[in-house]
């Protein structure tokens, strides 16, 4: 389906009289994909702009307040918006009432909102609060931040979150620009996906505007104790107090990234770069959030090993933010696309085999998640059909690893000059605007393939299940380095020690972790223990794969279950999380998963909670 259809007239002139021949032949209308995850309309009345003033509230953990919205009638005589578990108090029309209906309760996609609109209403007004069951929200009290002293509360918007403290035409392909005053306790600063303050003000009373259209979930907001350090002028940091220099340490080469990604595909369109660090519950590694990606503090490891989080969140701010998957089913269009951008970028600070380690395991990822997927093959095609689901099933390897290893096959094949003009103009010519994996398949075939005459097999990779024939290869030669030792520590020709004191870099280590033979003795893991520290690691990531390692190859020595129980309470990232409490029920722990997610559950996200409740059967 296209997004752009020149030769279709305005609904509304075909049913509006007074519609002039001129206006037929001039309009051009914009026609949307079928979105299935969300009630809104927009052929017939969409929204353009949204100015929100909304309160937050501690005490009773909600946001309320009013959001208008300045919308666009191309003939409905209603305008359709998403709402989930909101209480919606009023509505009105260019100022006067209007009597509202809320349809039938979705258990995914919540509740249709409809107000009546006549051909010349212009602004919609609805007076709202946020209800306990917020998904998107998550108000953390003291104990839970980092300097243990004030409240904090994070959205997450991906994938239909937003309509969950916002009502809102929550469908991707809705692009819209948005303003907000936001009101917090003074003592917290408030700061969003839009032009930011640096600092706190006295009255605890913020304004944010966003002048360019973003899609609903890009919409977010952090309020905390929060300070700013600059790394460049158009990049810098946000986080607590007490972690503020060691995350400018971490994210230094914030500014040389920016200048990698602009030198391979154009200039970055947001003016400002920055990373808010959040606690630890936040549910993602990163979210592109425009302006202020929003990350987790899991990535600030001390020696900068883990920030190529920071180039793929960069990255969104073309693959994503700035060309948009039109709906869900096209998320692969986000990620993949993001994936092999950021290993461009890393490849551009630190070098190919730096990213060719990456791009490995990736691909291992990719593996895991086509055998564990192995009963659902359709699951595993690029182009999702996600109706009547989450859209949050199809955020797995496949979107983000099978779609990069798509474009890499597609570099290969194609050379990497023809790749990088031809993904350059692509950003070029999709800047702020949605796409779906039909119109990117014609672009492609249009614009690099029939061009250069290259055959290509598009439809094996995109609509087919698992992985093609002719995928690339990755090798990394530092990983060959590790198999070695694997094997040599296996076949009992180096020792522990030895294997601890290589100078292997984190993603060695993780390789290494990753890849201990399930069949090797408890007596060799334990001792690979004493060697290396591996239970008590202070890099998360090592430590999540080693605990992981630890289930699969029931070792509990080391008070490895101890450290474990205390990873889990305290961080809330979803695929760490998720990657343990799946190994605990794998092998047959899943009675004590569930005992210690019980404790665990009220420092998790929705996000995350969802995730658990199901792998655990927990309704
Ligand atoms: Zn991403």
């Amino acid at each position: 389906m296209k997004l752009f259809n020149k030769s279709l007239i305005l609904l509304a002139c075909l049913i509006n009289a007074a519609c002039s021949n001129a206006d037929k032949e001039n309009t051009e209308i914009v026609s949307y994909a079928n979105d299935s995850h969300s009630y809104a309309k927009p052929s017939e009345a969409i929204a353009k702009h949204l100015s929100l003033d909304i309160v937050v509230d501690f005490d009773k953990k909600i946001v309320s307040g009013i959001a208008d919205y300045t919308i666009e009638n191309n003939g409905g005589n209603e305008i359709i918006f998403d709402t989930k578990n909101l209480i919606i108090h009023k509505a009105t029309v260019d100022g006067k009432d209007v009597s509202f209906s809320l349809g039938a309760d979705n258990p995914i996609l919540g509740q249709p909102l409809s107000i009546p609109i006549n051909n010349d209403s212009k602004l919609v007004s609805i007076k709202y609060e946020t209800t306990d069951k917020t998904e998107a929200l998550q108000f953390l009290n003291p104990q839970q931040t980092a300097d243990k002293k004030f409240p904090f509360l994070l959205t997450q918007g991906q994938a239909i979150l937003t309509r969950t403290w916002i009502p809102i035409q929550d469908s991707p392909q809705i692009r819209l620009t948005y303003s907000a005053n936001v009101k917090v306790p003074k003592d917290l600063l408030a700061i969003m996906s839009a032009e930011n303050p640096k600092a706190k003000n006295e009255n605890g009373k913020y304004h944010f505007e966003m002048r360019q259209a973003i899609s609903p979930y890009l919409i977010a907001l952090a309020v905390g104790d929060l300070v700013y350090k600059e790394i460049s002028p158009r990049t810098g940091v946000y986080a607590e107090r007490s972690m503020i220099e060691k995350v400018h340490y971490e994210f230094a080469d914030m500014e040389k990234m920016v200048k990698a990604a602009e030198a391979l595909y154009g200039k970055y369109a947001w003016d400002q770069f920055d990373v808010v660090v959040l606690p630890p519950s936040f549910p993602f590694g990163g979210m592109e959030n425009p302006r202020l990606t929003f990350a987790t503090p899991t990535v600030i490891a001390g020696d900068r090993s883990l920030t190529s989080l920071i180039a793929h969140e960069l990255a969104h701010s073309w693959s994503g933010n700035l060309v948009t998957n039109a709906t869900w089913d096209d998320f692969w269009l986000n990620e993949g696309f993001t994936v092999y951008f950021e290993m461009r970028i890393m490849e551009a600070l630190y070098g190919k085999e730096h990213a060719n380690m990456l791009a490995s395991i990736g691909r291992q990822d990719l593996t895991e998640e086509i055998e564990i997927l192995k009963d659902k093959p359709e699951a595993t095609r690029l182009k999702l059909n996600l109706k009547g689901k989450n859209p949050d099933d199809g955020m797995n390897s496949i979107a983000y690893d099978k779609g990069y290893l798509f474009l890499r096959t597609l570099e290969e094949s194609v050379g990497r000059d023809k790749m990088d003009s031809f993904l350059k103009e692509y950003f070029n010519t999709n800047a702020f605007s949605t796409i779906t994996t039909e119109k990117f398949i014609s672009y492609l075939k249009n614009e690099l393939l029939i061009k250069n005459n290259i055959e290509f097999n598009i439809d094996n990779w995109v609509y087919k299940a698992g992985v093609p024939n002719n995928a690339a290869q990755i090798q990394s030669d530092k990983f060959l380095i590790v198999e070695d030792a694997i094997n040599d520590w296996k076949n009992g020709n180096i020792d522990e020690n030895l294997l601890c004191e290589s100078d292997w870099n984190i993603q060695q280590k993780i390789h290494f972790i990753r890849n201990i033979p399930i069949d090797i003795s408890l007596e060799k893991f334990e001792a690979l223990d004493n060697a290396c520290g591996f239970t008590t690691a202070k890099n998360s990531y090592i430590a999540m794969v080693w605990y992981e390692q630890a289930i699969k190859h029931n070792y509990r020595k080391n008070a490895v279950d101890t450290q474990i129980e205390s990873f889990l309470m305290n961080v809330g990232r979803r695929w760490y999380v998720s990657t343990l409490f799946k190994a605990l029920v794998a092998n047959n722990r899943i009675d004590e998963a569930k005992v210690l997610y019980q404790k665990a559950r009220p420092n998790y996200h929705s996000v995350t909670v969802n995730t658990i409740d199901e792998m655990l059967g927990i309704n």
